[in-house]
């Protein structure tokens, strides 16, 4: 991917654990590297399809100076989501140069440098007590109003029967792409608080609920902790995770199983017809 480096712009700001750091202030040494196709504009001639780089060299240099953080990691972490937010760009990568820290000992400098980006992740949705599409619906504009989340595209909500073999009314299934900046666990924390709100009681497993958020995919991510798995390891014997997902991401490729949606859809097609 292409990018566009500033290296060690110096900004004096008041960031530190120490009083007289946060008191006096001291120099910084800002790098950054925003990651974006430059191909664009570099045929068209058109700085609006890049990064102007004077500007973001103002926009860090004040972001830092505006801003008090007791630690680097957090100015640089803040500084990244800021960049991210704020430029059309797939990743940013902060470094922040502290040359005098005041630790009594000589040293050149001491730094961190973090990466963040933008992810694609795929959310399947599903309701099956009361007003089922205002669940949906308020769960599409609960993620459009997240911060570090922008809804790319919703599917249609097609109404299915119940799985797993519990009595219970019928369900209303979508997916939804999502592009975040959150991290996996993240993401998972803000799907959980989003059922929260809807007062979703956690009683029968594949039970009843009034919505259900679970995370298909995050780009091509392969995660098995206690708390979360990703992919979610039955999507691609559940029709209805499929067929709404065909509809935003025929194309998208299972990384493990390394199937498309559409061809994973066929071919639980083709074991239901056999059974
Ligand atoms: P299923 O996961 O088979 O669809 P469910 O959605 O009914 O079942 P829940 O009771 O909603 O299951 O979730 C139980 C736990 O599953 C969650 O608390 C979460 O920690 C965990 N989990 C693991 N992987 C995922 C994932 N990819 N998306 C959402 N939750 C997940
Ligand atoms: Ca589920
Ligand atoms: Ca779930």
């Amino acid at each position: 991917m292409d990018e566009i480096r500033i290296s060690d712009l110096a900004v004096f700001a008041n960031h530190g654990v120490m009083p007289e750091e946060t008191a006096l202030g001291q120099k910084f040494l800002v790098s950054l590297s925003l990651r974006r196709d430059l191909r664009p504009a570099a045929l068209s001639g058109d700085l609006s399809r890049s990064v102007n780089y004077a500007e973001a060299c103002a926009f860090t240099s004040e972001f830092l100076r505006g801003h008090t953080f007791a630690l680097i990691e957090s100015a640089a972490e803040a500084l990244a989501a800021e960049l991210l937010e704020r430029y059309d760009i797939d990743s940013a990568a902060v470094e922040l140069k502290k040359p005098w820290a005041p630790i009594g000992l000589p040293l050149e400098c001491v730094s961190v440098r973090i990466e963040r980006a933008w992810h694609t992740a795929y959310i399947a949705l599903g309701s099956n007590l009361g007003d089922r599409e205002a669940y949906l619906d308020g769960a599409v504009a609960a993620l459009r109003s997240a911060a570090g989340c922008r809804v790319q595209r919703v599917s249609g909500f097609i109404v299915t029967e119940p799985y797993g073999g519990v009595e219970q009314g019928d369900f209303l299934n979508g997916c939804l792409e999502l592009r975040t900046r959150l991290a996996p666990r993240e993401l998972l924390e803000l799907l959980h608080s989003i059922e929260g709100a809807t007062h979703r009681e956690r009683t029968v497993r594949w039970g009843p609920r009034t919505l259900d958020l679970d995370i298909l995919y995050y780009d091509s991510l392969v995660l098995d902790s206690p708390v979360l798995t990703i992919p979610h390891p039955d999507l691609h014997n559940r029709d209805f995770v499929l067929r709404p997902l065909a509809e935003i991401a025929p194309q998208h490729r299972h990384p493990l199983l390394n199937r498309t949606t559409a061809q994973l859809l066929a071919d639980l097609g083709l074991r239901d017809t056999d059974m």
